[in-house]
């Protein structure tokens, strides 16, 4: 089989040829992929900072954000039938028997860091023609998602993302609905950046209730200030506004939703950050040298005003399923803001342009059809 891989001993990115994988156990199925989707974490690991061939290989098969259709499943299978769609989760629990997160399917919370990340981290991706999976890495997609279910995989960091901003805010009397407005009724959320995390990351505040704004780098007019627009979402650049005036635009920042990976923008935010306002990070820096920040500032509001600051990292079984849910939502609320979050679909050929070129449009995808 075809497949996009790195080799890190040569430093190189090349199409190569992978043994086709059969089904070796009872509980797993036999996926062949429809589309992969290419995000930053891809593009990191081609300049070899990121990533890890599985033991025994001297390649890693790229390709996390995967979408396939099921051509075999094994005796033991329950969930799915020949035919159906599926999209694989990423991590893959560590072997020691005492990690409590990693024995109960919550990997993305493992302790001993020792997890597995399939296109990632010692396992194979899913940018090539078939992959094996177990049945419980797998999320079942409705046939009328097919044209979206690529990016189930970028939402599900929006999920857990704020599904901890949730549990944090179990604290405050803020989490209940109100007539149906969403539990983010009447409170601000500021996402940071316009990729493919933070859109869909705006699409869900939106639906959650938040009266959401984005502010991330490039000025008006630009195509994802215009796609964010659609949402009913006003778009801010960073070169044209401060974080003071942001934070005066916006009234309470009440919750702000990192989607951009740049630790000084984060920083000069959250100096501005409401009270009892949590603040989620998802984006994951290239290493860089240190910056200044206003620490004392910092500490006197996180203190004196409440605030939280939470990490979050890959999701859950939970966030695939809301993922799916809300996919569904936002393709009934906005169809054609939804579909221009897909700017490519590639053969495969295109691979190197696309994840050693300049990174161009929202979310670029490699089409295996
Ligand atoms: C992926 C996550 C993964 C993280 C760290 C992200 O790009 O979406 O699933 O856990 O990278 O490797």
């Amino acid at each position: 089989m075809k497949a996009v891989a790195v080799v890190p001993q040569k430093r190189e990115v090349a199409l190569l040829e992978h043994d086709e994988p059969h089904i070796t156990t009872p509980g797993q199925l036999k996926v062949r992929t429809l589309e992969v989707g290419i995000c930053g974490t891809d593009r990191e690991i081609c300049t070899f900072v990121y990533g890890a061939p599985p033991k025994g290989y001297d390649y890693l098969v790229l390709g996390h954000e995967g979408l396939g259709q099921v051509v075999e499943v094994g005796e033991g299978v329950s969930k799915f039938k020949k035919g159906d769609l599926v999209v694989p989760s990423v991590r893959r629990p560590c072997s020691d028997p005492e990690c409590p997160s990693c024995r109960t399917g919550l990997q993305d919370f493992c302790f001993t860091h020792k997890f597995t990340e399939r296109g990632i981290n010692q396992t194979h991706g899913f940018m090539t023609e078939y992959f094996v999976e177990e049945e419980r890495y797998l999320t079942f997609v409705p046939s009328d998602l097919r044209d979206c279910a690529v990016l189930v995989e970028p939402l599900t960091i929006a999920e857990k993302g704020l599904a901890q901003a949730w549990e944090v805010q179990k604290r405050l009397p803020w989490e209940k609905a109100v007539d149906g407005k969403g539990r983010g009724h009447g409170r601000n959320a500021v996402v940071l950046g316009a990729g493919p995390v933070g859109i869909l990351g705006a699409m869900k505040l939106v639906v959650e209730g938040f009266n959401t704004f984005v502010y991330s780098r490039s000025k008006k007019p630009n195509s994802k200030a215009a796609l964010v627009e659609s949402l009913g979402v006003p778009y801010i650049s960073s070169e044209e506004v401060t974080p003071a005036q942001l934070a005066e635009k916006v009234g309470s920042i009440d919750l702000v939703y990192e989607a951009v990976g740049l630790a000084r923008i984060t920083f000069d935010v959250m100096e501005h950050m409401a009270v009892n306002g949590v603040f989620v990070m998802t984006g994951i820096p290239a290493p860089h040298g240190a910056i200044p920040v206003n620490a004392a500032q910092l500490m006197r509001n996180i203190v004196l005003k409440n605030q939280a600051i939470v990490g979050t990292v890959n999701a859950d079984p939970q966030a695939f399923a809301d993922a799916i849910r809300d996919l569904g939502t936002f393709k009934k609320r906005w169809p054609e803001a939804l579909s221009k979050v897909i700017t490519g679909r590639h053969k495969i050929d295109a691979h190197r342009e696309l994840l050693l070129g300049k990174a161009t449009g929202i979310k670029n995808v490699i089409s295996f059809e």
